[in-house]
Order: C-alpha cells, then structure tokens, then sequence
C-alpha cells in the first residue's frame, strides 16, 4: 500500500484491544500454564465492538459499495484527498496468521457471518453465502499484508518485539511517527510506546 502525504497511521493491538480474550486468560495466569488450550480458544474471543467501529470509521470502509466498486477502490480508504492506513501488531505468532485474519475481518463482518463463515470465504469454498466471494481472497491478502505477527519460536517479550515491528514498518512503509496513534493495551507495551515518544491510547488495564 502506498503512503499518501497527510493521512494518519494507525497501529491496532489484537488481543485485549480489537478482541476480548477475557475468557482464555485463565489458562496462562497460573504457575502452570497452558498454551495450547490458551491458543485453541481464540475462535471464541469476541469483538471490542466501539473499537472495531472507530477503526471502521478510520478506513472509511464503505461496506455497501462493494457490488459497484473495483478491487482498487476497495483497497483506497480515501477520506478527502489523503488516506488513513491501519496497521494490526500482535505477539501471537505467525502459525496463528490465518485465525488471526479471520478474526480481524469478523470483526467488521460479524453482523453478516460467523466466524466459520469467513473461514470459508476466504478459501472460495462458499459461493453460496456471497456472490462477491471473489473479493474475500483479496481482503484476506491486503488484511494478511498489514498484520504483523511475532515469528514462531521468538519468545521474548512483547514489547521488544513490537518494538522491532514498527521499526520494520518504518523501514518499509515509511510510517510518519508523527502522525501515528497506536492502540494498545498491555502496560508494559503502552509503557515502550510512549517511551519512544509515540502517541498510545490504552484501551484497558492492562496489567498482566
Ligand atoms: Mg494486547
């Protein structure tokens, strides 16, 4: 995606932030903890609704223009003469890439399918709940191209790696740290935001 001169970026946390994952917390908050069932709950984890609004309303998707819309016009967030652009970092890791963009997507889907749904969508094997299930292949790319995920095995913590994600993307998408807001939760991760100087709005607590 191209950076136009004057829209905002948009940095966007998954878990705790854009999703509630209050109900598998349990399972890593004790001395013994269970990752994998942590893990194999996610498809359960619901959508911080006000947040995924606000985030809709930032990339100014306009749902209902699909049918008479190109794959580029969908694609260009244009609000005015400029464009935002939302970014997602997670620490989950990147064997959880595919669930992940599937849960972004419910989010701004969900009033139409489930969860299961857009897992068909995506791979084409349900042309019978969308006659636009061509474009699904497209939203899971462009989504899968702005989440960036911890790699499999690094186990360090979250901030230095989310850290090293935004270096990244400043690298290779010339972010402008000075008209980028980032949403976030964890408050040892708000605390390296906001130590780099940058502009953090903690959606919750966050101390764990
Ligand atoms: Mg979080």
């Amino acid at each position: 995606m191209g950076k136009a001169i004057q829209g905002m970026d948009f940095i966007c946390d998954i878990d705790g932030t854009l999703m509630n994952i209050d109900h598998r917390r349990h399972f890593v908050e004790g001395d013994k903890k269970d990752w994998k069932s942590f893990e194999e709950n996610i498809k359960y984890d619901t959508v911080n609704k006000q947040l995924n609004n606000l985030i809709n309303l930032i990339e100014h998707i306009r749902w209902d223009r699909f049918e008479e819309e190109t794959y580029d016009d969908v694609t260009d967030f244009d609000v005015g003469n400029f464009k935002n652009s939302v970014y997602y970092f997670s620490g989950r890791s990147e064997k959880l890439r595919e669930i992940t963009v599937v849960q972004i997507l419910y989010a701004t889907f969900r009033e139409q399918y489930s969860l299961d749904e857009i897992f068909k969508l995506i791979k084409n094997e349900a042309t019978d709940l969308d006659e636009n299930y061509k474009l699904w292949t497209h939203f899971y790319r462009q989504t899968s191209n702005n989440l960036f995920l911890r790699a499999d095995k690094d186990y360090r913590e979250d901030s230095i790696v989310k850290s090293e994600m935004l270096d990244k993307l400043i690298k290779t998408e010339m972010v402008n740290e000075d008209n980028l807001i980032i949403f976030d939760d964890r408050q040892s991760v708000v605390d390296m935001w906001r130590s780099r100087g940058l502009t953090c709005f903690q959606v919750a607590k966050g101390d764990f």
